[in-house]
């Protein structure tokens, strides 16, 4: 398991090395004991996922864009792709991070915080913001654009959701794998006009026509409503992300290690 012994093998590379240097990046938080085992594979295959997707790292703890390296195999294998790439993130002393931005509610015309609204625990975040994946930025928009269209206000509860992770194994999912906590979803209640639309009118289907044709809209594009789900939802939207895919567990890994650690999130206009 792990080892390529192809012609395309990288240099002699101790495996309590490879531990370390996989511990430089971020990805391996285990102790170096020199074993290869499942826990050195998952953080190989992750250091490789964030090579093949990810369009940021931390370079000297700031962002730093990066090219993709889309031909990397993700297999948890060390190949000499993956040495190659392991050994110039070294150098150059990069970090992986993960994908999360802050969006102001300044610059939505319809969305705004809910007296409830929960702000994330990171320094780095702002009352005023919300945090969400960046490649669920379009939800944010779409929302903002039915729910103006419609002439109703987003009354924002919560994004992405934070989730106490303990950094000590490698990749820990949650028994749970909520789209919250990667950053694809968004609890709100519906205002329109002196109604709020919230969990009760929903259940007792008592919501307005404002929020049915906004509800209507975002789903003809493909985003998913919490209130077809079972048991129903809060009110909520989302962006699905296949909570069985590894894609799901890195970016669990990745966005919750960035809140935990106060990594700088970046902040983009809609
Ligand atoms: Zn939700």
């Amino acid at each position: 398991m792990g080892w390529k012994n192809t012609r395309k093998s990288p240099p002699k590379y101790l495996v309590k090395d490879l531990q370390e240097d996989l511990k430089s990046v971020g990805v391996f938080i285990s102790t170096a004991n020199g074993v290869f085992g499942p826990k050195t594979e998952k953080a190989l295959k992750l250091f490789q996922w964030v090579c093949a997707k990810m369009t940021h790292c931390l370079k000297d703890k700031k962002h730093y864009s990066r090219v993709k390296t889309t031909k990397i195999l993700i297999d948890g294998s060390l190949n000499l792709d993956t040495y190659n790439e392991l050994t110039q993130w070294i150098k150059d002393k990069k970090e992986v991070t993960g994908d999360l931005i802050r969006i102001s509610f300044s610059d939505l015309s319809n969305i705004e915080a809910s007296p409830n609204f929960k702000k994330i625990s990171s320094a780095k975040v702002f009352k005023s913001e919300l945090v969400i994946s960046k490649s669920a930025k379009k939800l944010i928009s779409d929302i903002n654009n039915k729910a103006k269209n419609e002439s109703v206000t987003i009354k924002v509860n919560q994004a992405f959701r934070e989730k106490s992770v303990k950094l000590t194994g490698a990749v820990v999912t949650p028994a749970k794998k909520s789209q919250h906590l990667v950053g694809h979803a968004i609890d709100c209640n519906i205002v329109d006009g002196d109604n709020w639309n919230n969990s009760t009118s929903f259940k007792n289907k008592k919501e307005t026509e404002g929020a049915k044709k906004l509800i209507t809209a975002l789903k003809k594009q493909d985003y998913r409503w919490g209130g077809d789900f079972t048991p129903i939802d809060s009110p909520d939207f989302d962006l699905k992300l296949d909570h069985t895919t590894f894609s799901y567990e890195a970016k669990f890994f990745l966005n919750q290690r960035m809140i935990s650690l106060n990594h700088e999130i970046r902040k983009e206009k809609i």
